[in-house]
C-alpha cells in the first residue's frame, strides 16, 4: 500500500531549521525577521488562520504585527496600513488574509503591497515571473510551494512526468501548475468544465487536487503507482466526532492508498506545510533585505 507523504513531520523538521536560522541571525546581527499580518472583516475561517499564523510566527522566532480592519472599512484605509509596514523595515512580510470583503478590489490591494515584502507571493508581478521563462519570483505562494517541497524531501522526481492539477484557483492550482511546469513536467489542468476528468487523471503520474471536493478522487482514476498530494480540507459530517464532523481531503484516502505509491493524508499532509513555507518566505526575506547570508 501507498507510503505515506508525512507533512507534518516536514513542517516540524522545516520550522527547526528556520528558528536555527533566525537565532544564527539573531546572534550575528541582533535583527529577527518580522511579519505584518492584516485582517478584513471577522469571517471565522480567516481569523483561526491569522491566530494560527500569529502562533507559527512566535514559536520560530519572527516578529509578528496584526492589524485588524472592520468589515466596512475602506480602500484607502487598509492601503494606509499596507503603506505603513511597505515603509517600516523591521517589517519583512507583509500578508493580506484573503477573502477581503466584495467591496474591495483585490488586485488594487495586492499589488500595493511591496514585492519584496510580498510572502504570499499573490503580487500580479510575482505571479507573473512564476509565469515566464527565465525569470525568477521573489517569492512563490505557500501551499503549492508546500507541495512541492514535499515532492522534493520525498525524493520524487518530477523532471519529464506527467502531472496532473484538479483546480485552477489563483492561490492554489494555477500556481501549483505553474510550478510543476518550471520543474520539467508536463501538466494537464482540470476544472468544473473539463469533460473526461477521470481519463485524464489516470495518465498522471503524479496528481495534485485543489478542487475542495470532498472524496472525489476514486481508486478508478489513478493511475497504479501514482503520487498523490491531497491540498483539499473538507468537512464531511461524522456524528461520532464531538464537533459533528472531521475533514477529508479531495481524494478517497482508502481507494488511493491501494493503488497509488505515496499520498499526502488530510488532515497532516499539505496543511502543515502552508504555514511552514510562509515562515520560510519571511525568513529569506528578510535575510534579502538585511543582507545576511
Ligand atoms: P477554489 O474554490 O477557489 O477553487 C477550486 C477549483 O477546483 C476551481 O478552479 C474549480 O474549477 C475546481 N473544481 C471544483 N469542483 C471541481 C470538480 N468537481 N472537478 C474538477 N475541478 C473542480 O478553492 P481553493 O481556494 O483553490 O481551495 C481548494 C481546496 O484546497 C479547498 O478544499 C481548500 O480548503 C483547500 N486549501 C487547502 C490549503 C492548505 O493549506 N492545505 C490551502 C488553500 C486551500
Amino acid at each position: 500500500s501507498a507510503k505515506v507523504i508525512d507533512g507534518k513531520a516536514v513542517a516540524k523538521q522545516i520550522r527547526d531549521e528556520i528558528t536555527s536560522e533566525i537565532s544564527r541571525m539573531r546572534d550575528a546581527i541582533g535583527k529577527v525577521p518580522g511579519l505584518a499580518v492584516i485582517l478584513v472583516g471577522d469571517r471565522k475561517d480567516s481569523a483561526t488562520y491569522v491566530r494560527n499564523k500569529k502562533k507559527a510566527c512566535e514559536a520560530v522566532g519572527i516578529t509578528s504585527y496584526e492589524v485588524r480592519l472592520p468589515e466596512d472599512s475602506t480602500e484607502q484605509e487598509l492601503l494606509k496600513y499596507i503603506a505603513e509596514f511597505n515603509a517600516n523595515p523591521s517589517v519583512h512580510g507583509i500578508l493580506i488574509q484573503l477573502p477581503l470583503p466584495r467591496h474591495m478590489d483585490e488586485e488594487n490591494i495586492l499589488n500595493a503591497v511591496r514585492i519584496e515584502k510580498d510572502v504570499d507571493g499573490f503580487h500580479p508581478l510575482n505571479i507573473g515571473r512564476l509565469a515566464m521563462r527565465g525569470r525568477e519570483p521573489l517569492f512563490v505562494p505557500c501551499t503549492p510551494k508546500g507541495c512541492i517541497e514535499l515532492l522534493h524531501r520525498y525524493g520524487i522526481s518530477i523532471k519529464g512526468k506527467r502531472a496532473v492539477v484538479i483546480g485552477r484557483s489563483n492561490i492554489v492550482g494555477m500556481p501549483a501548475a505553474l510550478l510543476l511546469q518550471r520543474e520539467d513536467a508536463t501538466i494537464s489542468i482540470i476544472h468544473s468544465s473539463t469533460e473526461n476528468r477521470e481519463e485524464i487523471t489516470r495518465q498522471a503520474d503524479i496528481i495534485i487536487s485543489a478542487a475542495g471536493q470532498a472524496n472525489m478522487v476514486r481508486g478508478s482514476w489513478i493511475k497504479p503507482g501514482a503520487v498523490i498530494i491531497d491540498v483539499g480540507i473538507n468537512p464531511v459530517d461524522d456524528p461520532n466526532s464531538p464537533r459533528g464532523y472531521r475533514l477529508v481531503g479531495d481524494v478517497c484516502y482508502d481507494e488511493a492508498c491501494k493503488i497509488a505509491s505515496a499520498i499526502t493524508p488530510v488532515p497532516g499532509g499539505v496543511g502543515p506545510m502552508t504555514i511552514a513555507m510562509l515562515l520560510s518566505n519571511t525568513l529569506s526575506s528578510a535575510k534579502r533585505a538585511l543582507n545576511f547570508e
